[in-house]
């Protein structure tokens, strides 16, 4: 599916979701649902509300902001990640994502769809599946590679 389909199926779903609940259909909930659907990769609060300012010229409250991530979130539209103590937030629509997180440096890459996690959800009897994620922990090659390196010298101090 390409981009711009993605987000025409998420302003479809978005407004669905608030008929049903019975919210406001304002432009500035759509303004946001968009603004998420043109951001690759996860994103904080902050910088979504820089991104709605500079990008988009469109001022919004903060509070606005997070009311709306918030429906969004329950529309299955975005998801919530927790990096440590930080939150973090992502278009979830029409993408299956796989992360990986170094457990050192906390740096998250994103790696596209394994299939792994095809097979996975393929498995999965008696559930409707609407989107899945997939985290995978270790060292990136930065952190693996000064580990190494450590590795290296302690031996080396050892043979000495
Ligand atoms: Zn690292």
């Amino acid at each position: 599916m390409d981009n711009t389909k993605i987000a025409e199926t998420a302003n479809r779903i978005f407004t669905e979701y608030l008929k049903e609940n019975k919210c406001r259909r304002t432009p500035e909930r759509f303004a946001i649902l968009n603004a998420i659907y043109s951001i690759n990769g996860c994103f904080e609060i902050e910088e979504l509300l820089k991104h709605l300012e500079q990008k988009e010229k469109f001022r919004v409250s903060r509070a606005t902001v997070y009311n709306t991530v918030t429906l969004l979130i329950n529309a299955n539209l975005v998801v919530h990640h927790q990096f440590g103590s930080v939150s973090k937030y992502e278009k979830c629509y029409g993408s299956a994502k796989t992360h990986t997180i170094c457990t050192k440096c906390g740096k998250v890459s994103e790696v596209g769809n394994l299939d792994l996690t095809e097979t996975i959800a393929s498995n999965i009897k008696k559930f409707h599946l609407t989107h899945h994620s997939l985290y995978l922990y270790g060292l990136c090659s930065k952190c693996h590679q000064t580990l190494k390196r450590r590795k290296a010298r302690m031996i080396k101090k050892d043979i000495k």
